[in-house]
């Protein structure tokens, strides 16, 4: 087994990859990182001290100073911002508009990236999902994948998700909420989502969770044996 089991799954709003990646952890017996979820804690972190979001400059020291940990005694981790589990808080809707405001700014970019790879350094045995996971942070990592969806898609599946969790929402919401993220994801300067080079490219606008899942499983494995083909 290579010392370095990084895989990184990348791609806009919605497209299930936080689903897809607990799922695929959980299957290879490894972790799994959200890194969006830091993005969140982030945002909400500005809120709680009264920082415009929009202020990277102040919230950057700020973020550095407080503590984001990761519980990883549970499956999924939750996220906790100075000993406070915040993973409920940092999923509602009203709070998602803001997060890629907080996103965009390289000096909060690069507190966080930071702080990814050192969970990476102790828990090398990753599956870690976001916008920029594979082209910024883990450039090395053993496999890349891209998912993505038909924004329309997208948006129903979320939609859905909330419902699930007994969040009421409008579809144009979630519609709107979507295209601003990917929007401001792709074109912002610093770490912008892109499809990593050399990444399994998975369109799941007509796959299951489970379908998904299994070509990963599958790309993953035949990158080990590939590998263990090679080692002497
Ligand atoms: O993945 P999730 O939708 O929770 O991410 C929330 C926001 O965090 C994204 O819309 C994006 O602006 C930001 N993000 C990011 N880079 C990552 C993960 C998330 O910029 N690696």
């Amino acid at each position: 087994m290579p010392s370095n089991r990084i895989i990184t799954i990348d791609g806009p709003a919605g497209s299930g990859k936080s689903t897809v990646a607990h799922l695929l952890a959980e299957r290879l017996g490894i972790d799994y990182l959200d890194s969006g979820a830091m993005y969140r804690a982030a945002t909400l972190l500005a809120l709680k001290r009264g920082i415009d979001p929009a202020d990277g400059e102040t919230l950057a020291p700020v973020l550095e100073e407080a503590t984001l940990r990761f519980d990883w005694s549970k499956s999924p981790p939750p996220l906790c911002l100075d000993g406070e589990d915040v993973s409920t808080a940092i999923r509602t809707m009203e709070f998602s508009s803001q997060v890629s405001e907080v996103a965009r700014q390289g000096v909060i970019r690069e507190v966080l990236v930071r702080q990814q790879q050192r969970i990476a350094s102790e828990h090398p045995h990753l599956v870690t999902e976001g916008r920029d996971q594979g082209s910024v942070v883990f450039p090395d990592a053993l496999v890349h994948f891209y998912l993505h969806a038909d924004p329309a898609v997208r948006a129903r599946r979320r939609v859905d998700q909330l419902a699930g969790q007994g969040i009421e929402v409008q579809l144009e919401e979630i519609t709107a909420d979507i295209e601003r993220r990917d929007r401001i994801d792709s074109t912002r300067t610093v770490g912008p989502l892109v499809r990593p080079e050399g990444a399994v490219d998975i369109d799941s606008s007509s796959m299951s969770i489970e379908e998904v899942v299994d070509v990963m499983a599958g790309e993953v494995e035949s990158k080990l044996s590939s590998e263990e083909g090679t080692s002497c």
